[in-house]
């Protein structure tokens, strides 16, 4: 059986962004991988949205950039800018097209569908896939979303919806998200913070059918393309392993507070090709440890209060976007962090505390 320097296993956002930084930067000329991916065919079947914190080679996969966006509550609205840090939305068909073409031109990169066609004894392992064992008290941002495009015009294409808690909350933490593309186009997703023991909850076609018709009182529409995931909001089981490394969801790379994981694919991708000499004895990579214990005391507060949630979101966003957006994306200076615990309920947080 053949062997490989390196193996990836899963060639989804992780494990192409990382085959991509290595091939760009010529880490493969004399070195050989092997991707291992079972999907039969590339296509578009995520939109990897987040503020542009940070450069990342994607650029020309964004299928649309917002400078303005909003989030709201019953009866109130609050309408954010974010010139500084942009929220871009990546096409998944457009990034895999773009990576695909550019490793299939080294013949030192091979796909396989199965690890078993290969022998990795001597390989160095970058492994994408995790069993997630169900646990009824783990947290996970589970959500439905659909593309639309309207007969007559109806969106502002100039600003986003983050967060729109006017809907049903079921006991848990519920909101819609709305990306308009265009002012007949837009991506409408209906979100979930919750244990998703609730199976109620997993009625995404009427909810958003509900939201479409009723909410935005729109008549005359057709769904164009749809898209559904759950996002773990808890770590997944690091075993350390000799000439093995985590990547993407599998390593940790999401914020637990929000489910943003593009990009910090991103920057691990890079500090891997920085390191790839090295890489046996790296040490690990990982999202800054306050904000895990940040978020940790969070998704506490979510567990137990999820009715105080959608005040919560919308009160974080009274301090100036700016600072949110670089606390949201792992960016914030300590004076930063500070204003964001400002905004929160002390009670509710000091209590979490000692749960
Ligand atoms: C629908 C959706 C939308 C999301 N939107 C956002 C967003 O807007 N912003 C954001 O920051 N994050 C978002 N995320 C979270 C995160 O960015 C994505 O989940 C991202 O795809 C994670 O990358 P990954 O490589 O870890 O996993 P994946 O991209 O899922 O890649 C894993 C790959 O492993 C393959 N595979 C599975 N089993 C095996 C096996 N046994 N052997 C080999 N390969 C295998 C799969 O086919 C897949 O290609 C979203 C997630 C989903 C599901």
């Amino acid at each position: 059986m053949k062997e490989f320097d390196y193996v990836i296993i899963g060639g989804g956002c992780a494990g192409l962004s990382l085959a991509y930084e290595l091939e760009i930067h010529e880490k493969l000329k004399n070195k050989t991988l092997a991707i291992i991916e079972p999907r039969e065919e590339y296509k578009r079947d995520k939109t990897w949205s987040f503020w542009k914190v940070i450069p990342h080679n994607f650029d020309d996969c964004v299928k649309k950039s917002w400078e303005n966006f909003s989030i709201n509550i019953p009866g109130k609205t609050n309408y954010l800018e974010c010139k500084n840090f942009p929220y871009q939305s990546v096409d998944s068909g457009l990034f895999y097209k773009k990576i695909n073409n550019r490793i299939k031109e080294n013949k030192n990169i091979s796909f396989f569908r199965d690890i078993s066609e290969i022998n990795t004894k001597n390989s160095f392992i970058f492994n994408s896939v995790t069993e997630t064992k169900k646990n009824h008290l783990n947290l996970w941002q589970h959500f439905c979303g659909v593309e639309i495009k309207t007969e007559n015009n109806f969106f502002d294409e100039e600003i986003f919806n983050l967060m729109d808690f006017d809907c049903e909350q079921r006991e848990s933490v519920h909101f819609f998200y709305t990306l308009p593309y265009s002012k007949n186009k837009a991506l409408i997703e209906t979100t979930w913070l919750s244990k998703m023991n609730d199976n109620s909850q997993k009625d995404y076609d009427n909810q958003i059918k509900e939201y479409i018709e009723k909410h935005l009182k729109i008549k005359n529409y057709e769904i164009t393309y749809k898209e559904e995931g759950a996002i773990p909001l808890f770590y997944p089981l690091y075993k350390k392993e000799k000439n093995k490394i985590n990547i993407g969801t599998a390593g940790g790379m999401t914020r637990l507070s929000t489910g943003y994981t593009f990009l910090n694919i991103q920057e691990h991708s890079k500090y891997l090709r920085e390191n790839i000499e090295n890489i046996s004895t790296l040490k690990k990579f990982e999202i800054n440890r306050k904000y895990q214990f940040l978020d940790d005391i969070f998704l506490r507060v979510l567990n137990k209060n999820p009715g105080k949630m959608s005040n919560i979101f919308f009160s974080m966003f009274n301090t100036s976007p700016k600072t949110v957006i670089k606390f949201l994306s792992n960016k914030s200076n300590f004076f930063e962090d500070l204003k964001i615990i400002l905004q929160m309920p002390k009670l509710t947080f000091i209590k979490a505390l000692f749960y």
